[in-house]
């Protein structure tokens, strides 16, 4: 007997069957159609007529239904009705396909939800979990109007952001002096006790308790102690957090340190955690501890973690799974052909912690990158293989960007960060002059844009110092006569209270040196709870961060705990971020701010009160594919027995590709929770699950329009339309 057959006898539940019985009391039609089938095709048959049969009212519906590639207003044609019956007939015209679920290492997943119901209420099998049954009764009920949309009024959401106040609050301020004055002084002890050193940072002979306790208030300032003294196992982490984790925590946390999960949590990140909860901010701080603390999950599934991006997976000498043949090493990631990224083999292949949901979590299993900074100083060779590096930039038709990140762009020493931007400089000189010779229309794209990726402004703000701004600065004056016009620090905040006094601080260096800062928003359970993400907006626009992305927490079954439904993605664009949509009236202004970085504060808080938003939603919610790039353009295709979702996405159709995404076609992925198991963590987290009423029926997605500010600038001249570096075979 087949796999699924052998589940397809499995009795169904107690809990499934009545909610099974609630489904059909609520839907006669749908129960006369499964009471009628003599079999499971019949009850697809069944079902089918009677949606298309409703369809008829809604030609919009039925011309998205059956086009392979909807554009925009077909999608803004929809109505909430709409949305339930293309699922329902998407789910027909995939019953029966299989699926490789990585989530469960590969087993193979089929969606046949039709015909899990037929099989419940004929037979009482099928084996489907109550987290289906409770997805189809939503499914239904928004299929047949029992449920309406219901989009919050902006002073609901605007209420729902004041639950999480900022790093700014001069109380969280206050609690986290408090925090500091413990880990130093847990710090100070255990250097007393010779237990932990450093060459650097030592105290002299005789000094007394409040003199060492001063010394280490002046050495906070200094990111290299944070690096120096971060936390690298459990005990020292309760230790320092005043031994308020409970054993199951401690517990789980020695099973990952054997497991060989790093760990490296700095002082001043580690200050950001509150001890007890404060009544005023209750909860505020679970994005970051949901970043610091490992899971369950992650903890049992460290030795499987397979590469989410299958660019990640590149053989030598064979083009990666984009097309794109790269320099041999490690160095030189690619999906698109106007952009690459540039990991220097320095210590800016490690970060200022590691976060838990980190989409590198793979290459920390390999080793790739790690903690150990002494290791990753840079070699002699390195320089040579910069030069050979910087040719790829420099002999392709199509790079204009470079993206330099790792681990963390800001982790490279001064020294070692000074002379990639130096290398890049002369790349780009280098790649205009050639172009000189080349007639319009063959000309190479130069480059016109150098980004950063960094989360050490929240990490580790210390590390924004005079020097590495002026020599930020300083390139980005040289870069900028030679037609270079973009420079970006891209970094990552996940929560209002990572932005402090030291943050901000660190953004207004940046702004100072002429870069713009973006922020890349990970879309984890703690980061979805309402008003989360549009408060991190709004505190970001404040110290003069524009939000950039946000992401779908990405990879498999690691990545469970963190994860937050697709769904819950589209509810919080639809119903909290809009309340930010800048007006296409203000997209010339928008334009113009990179050019002022220094007034960037002033001028965000021009155009917000000017066209009235609380926030500039400037960012896109995507979702960077396990194939080539990011998108959010997808339908619910099929459901498994445990109710979890099957995602199929087209690519983004906004921007250039690899030609390889013909081939591709559309990509599959299964979502690791159900939305009923989300809404359940939701409500463990001490959310109000009425409030995410809806989120079950965002079934469809459209990937959203880039802001201007982050296209690249034209030229005035025409360049080839010959790719190099690629092979498709
Ligand atoms: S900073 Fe980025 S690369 Fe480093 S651990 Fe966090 S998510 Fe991963």
């Amino acid at each position: 007997m087949s796999k699924i057959a052998e589940l397809d006898r499995i009795a169904i539940s107690v809990a499934s069957h009545k909610l099974l019985r609630q489904l059909l009391k609520e839907n006669p039609k749908l129960e006369e159609v499964m009471r009628n089938a003599k079999n499971e095709i019949e009850a697809l048959v069944g079902v089918r007529n009677w949606v298309l049969e409703t369809l008829q009212e809604s030609p919009a519906a039925l011309a998205f239904y059956q086009c392979e590639h909807a554009d925009h207003d077909s999608f803004q044609a929809l109505r909430w009705q709409d949305y339930s019956a293309i699922r329902i007939l998407d789910y027909i015209d995939n019953a029966g396909r299989e699926f490789e679920d990585l989530n469960l290492r590969g087993e193979i997943a089929v969606s046949n939800p039709i015909k899990l119901i037929w099989l419940a209420v004929n037979r009482g099998t099928g084996g489907a979990k109550p987290f289906f049954f409770k997805d189809m009764l939503h499914l239904f009920r928004q299929f047949t109007r029992e449920s309406v949309r219901l989009v919050p009024e902006p002073d609901l959401v605007e209420e729902w952001m004041g639950r999480y106040p900022s790093g700014l609050d001069p109380r969280i301020i206050k609690l986290r002096e408090e925090n500091r004055a413990r880990i130093l002084n847990t710090l100070i002890d255990y250097m007393e006790q010779g237990e932990i050193q450093s060459s650097r940072f030592r105290f002299d002979p005789g000094m007394s308790r409040e003199q060492k306790f001063l010394s280490t208030l002046e050495w906070w300032q200094d990111h290299r102690f944070h690096l120096s003294f971060a936390v690298r196992s459990p005990e020292l982490l309760n230790e320092m957090l005043g031994n308020s984790l409970d054993p199951d925590t401690i517990k789980l946390l020695e099973r990952a340190k054997e497991k060989g999960i790093p760990f490296f949590v700095n002082p001043y990140y580690l200050s950001l955690l509150h001890v007890r909860v404060p009544y005023f901010a209750i909860g505020a701080d679970l994005a970051i501890r949901h970043y610091v603390i490992y899971s369950t999950q992650l903890v049992e599934e460290f030795d499987y973690i397979r590469a989410w991006e299958k660019e990640d997976l590149v053989e030598p000498g064979k083009p990666n799974a984009a097309g794109w043949l790269l320099p041999p090493g490690d160095n030189v990631h690619r999906r698109y052909p106007d952009v690459a990224i540039l990991i220097p083999d320095t210590t800016g292949r490690a970060c200022g912690g590691l976060c838990a949901s980190c989409q590198r979590m793979y290459d920390f299993q390999r080793g790739h990158l790690n903690f150990d900074l002494e290791a990753l100083r840079p070699k002699e060779s390195w320089k040579e293989r910069l030069e050979r590096l910087m040719e790829y930039f420099e002999k392709d038709t199509q790079l204009r960007d470079i993206l330099i990140t790792g681990g963390d762009a800001l982790m490279s020493s001064d020294r070692s960060l000074e002379n990639l931007l130096d290398a890049i400089y002369r790349m780009a000189v280098r790649k205009r002059e050639a172009n000189k010779v080349h007639p319009d229309g063959e000309k190479y794209a130069e480059i016109v844009r150098v980004r950063l990726g960094t989360r050490l402004p929240v990490y580790l703000p210390q590390r924004i110092t005079p020097k590495l701004t002026a020599i930020l600065a300083e390139f980005k004056a040289r870069a900028s006569e030679i037609g270079i016009r973009q420079f970006i620090i891209q970094t990552h905040f996940e929560s209002p209270m990572e932005v402090t006094p030291e943050s901000r601080q660190a953004v207004t260096h940046l702004l100072g040196a002429g870069w713009t800062l973006t922020n890349q928003l990970v879309m984890t359970t703690a980061a979805s709870r309402r008003g989360h993400s549009a408060q991190l907006r709004r505190i970001l626009n404040d110290i003069g961060v524009l939000s950039y992305y946000t992401f779908v927490v990405k990879g498999y079954q690691e990545n469970n705990f963190n994860y937050a439904p697709i769904a819950r993605i589209m509810q919080e664009g639809a119903e909290e971020k809009i309340i930010g949509r800048v007006p296409l009236d203000y997209y010339e202004a928008i334009r113009r701010f990179p050019m002022e970085t220094e007034s960037m504060v002033e001028n965000i808080d021009d155009l917000r009160r000017d066209a009235n938003l609380p926030f500039l939603a400037t960012d896109r919610s995507v979702l960077n594919l396990p194939g080539v790039g990011k998108s959010l353009t997808f339908r619910i295709i099929g459901i498994t027995r445990y109710g979890r979702r099957i995602l199929e996405f087209d690519h983004d159709p906004t921007r250039a590709h690899s030609p390889i995404i013909h081939r591709i076609g559309k990509v599959v992925i299964i979502e690791s929770k159900s939305i009923a198991e989300y809404l359940e963590q939701l409500e463990q987290l001490g959310e109000d699950v009425a409030e995410y009423e809806g989120v079950y029926g965002y079934s469809l997605g459209e990937t959203e329009p880039r802001i201007p500010i982050y296209e690249y600038p034209p030229y005035d001249f025409t360049v080839t339309e010959e790719l190099t570096n690629l092979e498709l075979e």
